[in-house]
């Protein structure tokens, strides 16, 4: 029933844009961040991912940081990235804006995907300004425990926003433009608790919700407490 709601929804209400979190990730075996068995439950966050932290010590952020892009690298797309990859190609669609860092979107076949988090796919000098690819950077943690920019020698930083660093301005700005432009956001695997990012739906005319768990849907048309992928599939397949 809700399947069909969603369905009925996305047919009527264009453009759509999808608005992802770690919950469209945890069906790839990609832990999230804030549950009991997340991240968070384990590390401290300030200590392993702030900048005040990477200031202080760039070799822990980095060996966490390390660990985090072999298992990401290692992870492949789920059935809720490949439906959305399949809703754009279908026009349904107009863009994924995620709070992931995994490139799991780009690698589904998603085309127009804002990362407002960033993405591992690269590492970034805050000195020059350059930008390192990951598999050049994990080539050089081979030798040392941190990574150091090929053209002025200072420490590389992940290209991942950290806790203390604001969000990248151009990225937050599409994505900004996009959910004002949106007939419909569709939220996905997200309880919308990091700020600014939890601020997009309400810029849209609706948005609905498919998250397992709390969410803030006072607002939402519609609230589906499931799965992404099964009901993502199931989306799909009612809009065929
Ligand atoms: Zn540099």
């Amino acid at each position: 029933m809700s399947v069909a709601a969603l369905a009925a929804l996305i047919r009527e209400r264009q453009p759509c844009v999808v608005l992802t979190g770690a919950g469209v990730s945890t069906e790839s075996g990609i832990p999230d961040f804030r549950s009991a068995t997340g991240i968070w439950a384990d590390v401290d966050p300030f200590e392993v991912a702030s900048i005040q932290a990477f200031r202080r010590d760039p070799a822990r952020v980095w060996s966490f940081y390390r660990e985090r892009i072999d298992l990401l690298r290692a992870a492949e797309p789920n059935a809720a990235h490949l439906a959305l990859a399949e809703l754009e190609r279908r026009g349904f669609v107009r863009a994924v804006v995620t709070q992931n860092i995994d490139t799991l979107h780009t690698r589904a076949g998603s085309s127009d995907v804002v990362e407002v988090h960033g993405s591992i796919r690269s590492a970034e000098c805050l000195s020059c300004l350059g930008v390192e690819p990951v598999e050049a950077v994990l080539e050089q943690l081979e030798e040392s425990t941190v990574p150091a920019c090929p053209r002025c020698g200072e420490t590389l930083k992940p290209s991942v926003v950290l806790f203390g660093e604001v969000l990248p301005a151009g990225a937050m700005e599409r994505a900004t433009q996009l959910a004002r432009e949106a007939q419909l956001v569709l939220v996905v695997g997200s309880s919308l608790e990091v700020w600014p990012v939890a601020g997009l739906p309400l810029e849209a005319r609706a948005y609905a919700i498919v998250n397992r768990g709390a969410a803030p849907d006072e607002q939402a048309l519609l609230k589906v407490d499931a799965r992404a992928g099964e009901t993502l599939a199931a989306v799909l397949d009612a809009l065929a």
